[in-house]
């Protein structure tokens, strides 16, 4: 365009000011109405912190606490630390204080309430905190052997029949067997459909969970409610479930825990797993059966580091989800996931590998 006049270029300055006016208050707003849309899309909105038992159900004893107790502790602790961590993340808890969670006249219904209070408050994922026992007396106990036998020359029968036997007995002596299970698992859910991803994981016949008695309620699956969960569970989480509940082994095992690994147990079922429509995992924290890990799990160091483990873990779980790596608060980029054989006995290599493929 060719200027022809003063008064021309004044209209073009104009011209050039309302295109500026109009790109900052027309187009940045449109702009900038598109981050809280990606805040919003973020995976991880809320998370649940389910603190295993309560109340008059205080679950696996130790010789110096229950496990109610420790789960509390831990569970607060690890609400705290995600707050902090995660800035845009919401925590809800079950419970906060020594109680069955919504103040429910027993555990089965505490349980139901658990999963519903999940569902309600539309989680994204859900972390159940407990502590294992091997189902033996905690600390030790005492057991008897035969170390040796004696030998007695004794009389039997009567009349011609008397005779001189030797009458051998046993000599026992009482030993004090520790209890030395330790180490720490985390249970998800596998449906029943077992496909190529799953098969690695076993149901371990001779897992020592303490949730026997109080995490189980065997679920319904005629029930078409369950069905629906299930057939969800399958398709949306359990990928998800497996990946984080990877994560968390690993980051113990990188603190020199013992991990037993990644475990499911479809027979017999996790109800909190099973009902909740997100992915799930429960982490059973320590053997509280064990002294020192019974001793480890009430420590404020011990506690703090169990914490950080899945604090860890949740931080590369996210960064996967969302397909960008996140700066932890030191400032240093993740880890590449560790090259820890950890729950190699459970869960298969590949199959993690797999998974992780499938949703990175
Ligand atoms: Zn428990």
């Amino acid at each position: 365009m060719k200027i022809e006049n003063e008064s021309d270029k004044i209209n073009i300055t104009m011209m050039k000011r309302t295109l500026v006016l109009i790109f900052f208050t027309g187009f940045l707003p449109i702009v900038f109405s598109f981050i809280p849309y990606e805040k919003k899309s973020k995976t991880i909105q809320t998370i649940i912190i389910d603190p295993g038992h309560g109340g008059k159900d205080g679950g696996a004893k130790g010789l110096m606490s229950t496990e109610a107790q420790i789960c509390l502790e831990i569970g607060l602790k690890l609400g705290k630390a995600i707050e902090n961590n995660f800035p845009n993340v919401k925590v809800l808890y079950t419970r906060t204080t020594d109680i069955i969670p919504g103040n429910k006249p027993d555990k089965n219904q505490g349980l139901r309430y658990r999963a519903d209070f999940a569902n309600q408050s539309k989680g994204d994922l859900y972390i159940a905190i407990h502590c294992n026992s091997n189902g033996r007396r905690a600390g030790g106990w005492y057991e008897k052997r035969v170390v040796d036998y004696t030998y007695k020359k004794v009389w039997i029968g009567k009349g011609k029949k008397r005779r001189q036997v030797t009458k051998k007995s046993p000599i026992y002596q009482s030993f004090y067997v520790e209890n030395k299970t330790v180490g720490t698992e985390t249970y998800i859910w596998a449906a029943s459909k077992i496909d190529s991803k799953t098969t690695s994981i076993n149901a371990d016949p001779d897992d020592f969970s303490g949730e026997n008695d109080s995490t189980i309620v065997a679920p319904d699956l005629n029930d078409p409610v369950m069905k629906a969960f299930q057939l969800l569970y399958q398709k949306k989480y359990f990928q998800n479930s497996l990946l984080f509940a990877d994560h968390v082994e690993q980051e113990f095992a990188s603190s020199g825990r013992s991990s037993r690994g990644v475990k499911q147990r479809n027979q017999k079922g996790i109800w909190v797993l099973q009902a909740t429509g997100m992915p799930s995992i429960l982490i059973e924290t320590g053997f509280i059966t064990n002294k020192e890990e019974e001793e480890y799990l009430n420590s404020n160091d011990g506690q703090e580091e169990i914490v950080k483990n899945i604090t860890d873990a949740l931080r590369n779980y996210i960064a996967i989800m969302e397909k960008q790596p996140l700066n932890n608060n030191t400032g240093n980029k993740i880890p590449e996931p560790k090259n820890v054989q950890s729950t190699s006995a459970i869960l298969n290599r590949k199959a993690a590998t797999a998974v992780h493929d499938a949703i990175s």
